[in-house]
């Protein structure tokens, strides 16, 4: 693809939400904008020009068969897109948004192929971030937007890690600073029964069984191994994602079998003459005196856990660490989406030590 300029434009304080309107004429114009969300930083087009949504596949290295998810910018923008909205998305959607919920429900004929990969449903969610709404409002268009990352890297929670994959590739950047969640949104099937969360996120599973009590949880979800049988319900779960460039081993288990399990394995790596780098807590990190050491947060503070993930994995990158120990976390509340991205960046490398 031609090397465009990529525009970077600052957008901190409520002050500075009219300089959005140059980003919204961008995406009506079929261009590509990263933006900040409540989540991480996407890459959004017009959802409706399929033109548009092409260049985001482009832009990212997206394989064509992983949709997108299209974002909104009020509650009643959903019946434009989607055929029917079913009264059990009723107190989800007043409940969970805006937030870090995204609903699959089935689509309405105008929304191009290109951006639900030629499924007849489409993934919609309402972000929490005052300059995601307003850029989507001011757009006047609905807004397809997957992670503003190369496809493979990590999730982008700040405008640096945008421009690191996508300077000369998208039009423009709005840097709104470090971005909250840190993982992506919660993801459920509401055309299916029972629902299906086909993606932990933001929103915890625990929180959504007391409006879906009946919804499971897809077996790839939270699998040790991935169900190679097995179609995948959703169609990015067959890629590994969220990947940073090291080989990532995650040790799960009790904090003093973790600590003993990865200072051994620590050990005979560097023995090899390979790079570690060791994903640890504030409670573990004093323990590691070998390998580069980056604290993710408490362990049982899984909200900061969560906002740092992807900024531990892609200083790991530039320490061109060969080899990434990662201390696991109980998959519980946000614990659930914090293992689900660290087993899928792990290729599913997993030791359970006790
Ligand atoms: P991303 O935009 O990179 O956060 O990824 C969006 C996720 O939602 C991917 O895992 C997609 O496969 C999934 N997704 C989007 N649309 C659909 C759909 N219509 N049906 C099932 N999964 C979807
Ligand atoms: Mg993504």
């Amino acid at each position: 693809m031609s090397k465009l300029e990529t525009r970077v434009i600052h957008v901190a304080r409520r002050e500075d939400l009219p300089a959005l309107e140059e980003a919204a004429e961008i995406i009506r114009a079929g261009g590509l904008v990263a933006f900040p969300t409540e989540t991480v930083y996407g890459l959004g087009a017009n959802a409706l020009a399929g033109e548009a949504v092409r260049g985001i596949f482009a832009a990212k290295g997206r394989p064509a068969d992983n949709p997108l998810i299209v974002h909104i910018a009020g509650e009643e923008e959903l019946e434009s897109l989607v055929s029917q909205v079913p009264a059990r998305a009723k107190p989800l959607l007043a409940h969970f948004w805006p937030g870090p919920l995204t609903l699959i429900l089935p689509k309405q004929p105008h929304i191009p192929a290109e951006t639900t990969a030629g499924l007849d449903t489409v993934a919609v969610r309402m972000p929490a971030h005052p300059v995601a709404l307003a850029l989507i409002h001011m757009a006047g268009v609905p807004v397809a937007a997957p992670s503003a990352n190369l496809s493979g890297r990590p999730s982008p929670t700040t405008a640096q890690h945008v421009l690191a994959d996508l300077a000369g590739r998208v039009d423009m950047v709005i840097d709104g600073g470090p971005t909250a969640v840190g993982v992506e949104s919660t993801v459920v099937d509401l055309t299916r029964e029972p629902p299906l969360l086909l993606r932990p996120g933001g929103v915890t599973r625990e929180e959504l069984r007391e409006f879906l009590p009946t919804m499971v949880v897809d077996p790839g979800v939270a699998a040790l191994t991935p169900p190679l049988d097995v179609r995948p319900s959703s169609p990015g779960m067959k890629y590994s994602h969220y990947a940073p460039r090291a080989q990532v081993v995650v040790v799960e288990g009790s904090r003093e079998a973790v600590e003993a399990k990865i200072k051994e394995m620590a050990l005979g790596y560097q023995a090899q003459g390979l790079r570690v780098g060791i994903l640890a807590t504030r409670e573990t990190a004093a323990a590691y005196k070998k390998g580069k050491v980056q604290v993710v947060g408490g362990r049982e503070e899984l909200a900061e856990v969560a906002a740092n993930l992807y900024t531990c994995f892609r200083r790991f990158d530039d320490l061109r660490v060969d080899i990434i120990l990662a201390e696991g976390f109980a998959a519980v509340g946000l614990g659930l989406a914090i293992m689900n991205r660290l087993r899928k960046a792990a290729g599913h490398r997993i030791i359970r030590v006790d």
